[in-house]
């Protein structure tokens, strides 16, 4: 996707804080961190959202949440808690259309979510 933010960090067309790679997903610092620790977890494919994912790809979604567990110890934040959040939609608070999933931590979560 030639107009996609996260494909181009992927790409390496531009800049991107990355903590993680492998052959199938990256993650890389949110740019406006809404918390200590804030990751975005992603598939390399360009998936637009949560909907767009096929029964054949499905297991892109645990692979992210085990990455997401693995990242949430490397940064400290596994033995107070934290949260993986994936907006979707425009009413789901979604602004970048490649699907990804938000790692947040270090401060106390407020719930229900805004
Ligand atoms: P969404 O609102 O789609 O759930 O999350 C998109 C996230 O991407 C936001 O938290 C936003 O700060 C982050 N973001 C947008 N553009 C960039 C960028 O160019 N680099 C990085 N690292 N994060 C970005
Ligand atoms: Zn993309």
């Amino acid at each position: 996707m030639s107009d996609c933010i996260f494909c181009k960090i992927i790409d390496g067309e531009i800049p991107g804080d990355m903590v993680y790679q492998d052959d199938r997903v990256v993650a890389i610092n949110d740019i406006d961190p809404k918390a200590p620790v804030h990751i975005l977890i992603m598939p390399k494919k360009h998936i637009p959202s949560l909907l767009e994912v096929e029964q054949e790809e499905q297991n892109i979604l645990s692979h992210i949440m085990m990455v997401a567990a693995r990242l949430a110890r490397e940064k400290g934040i596994s033995e107070k808690g934290f949260r993986v959040v994936n907006n979707c939609g425009e009413e789901g608070g979604q602004s970048v259309g490649h699907i990804h999933f938000h790692l947040l931590g270090g401060r106390y979560m407020q719930w229900p979510p805004g």
